[in-house]
């Protein structure tokens, strides 16, 4: 098993500090992929990642939920060009750095979510994507 970043990622980049195995890495180029990602191939399950992000986007893959029930006003991020997906977030990521995500959307309360939608992009990015690109690491923090 592994542990799988979904839509719900903003960026904020807490998870990558946490993780000793320094398997999740940011989406790259970002347009394309706006998550952070977990190679799935180095995630030891260790679940220290979890608790560290403000928008509770990382589950174990059994436990990705398939009908998410949005809170209300949670941002879910997708690549540029998804359909919906046209409004652009701007925040700030756990080091107070600026984060833009040009592709977004803001979930109404009760809203329901296929996130399992999301379990591929996160072996994608390795086994087909950057991985682990020149430079990563700078960039994460
Ligand atoms: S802590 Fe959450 S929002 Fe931040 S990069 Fe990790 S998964 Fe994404
Ligand atoms: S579960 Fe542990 S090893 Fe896997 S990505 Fe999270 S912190 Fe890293």
């Amino acid at each position: 098993m592994t542990h799988i970043i979904t839509s719900l990622c903003l960026r904020d980049g807490g998870c990558v500090e946490v993780c000793p195995v320094e398997c999740i890495v940011p989406g790259m180029p970002q347009d394309k992929y706006p998550l952070y990602y977990i190679d799935p191939a180095t995630c030891i399950d260790c679940g220290a990642c979890i608790p560290e992000c403000p928008y509770e986007a990382i589950f174990t893959e059994d436990e990705v939920p398939d009908a998410y029930s949005a809170k209300g006003g949670e941002s879910q991020a997708k690549p540029v060009g998804t359909p919906g997906f046209d409004q652009a977030f701007s925040g700030n990521n756990h080091h107070g750095h600026a984060v833009e995500i040009a592709s977004t959307k803001t979930l109404a309360a009760g809203e329901t979510v296929n996130l399992r939608d999301d379990i591929q992009s996160n072996y994608d990015y390795f086994e087909n994507g950057p991985g682990y690109w020149d430079g990563w690491q700078q960039h994460a923090k």
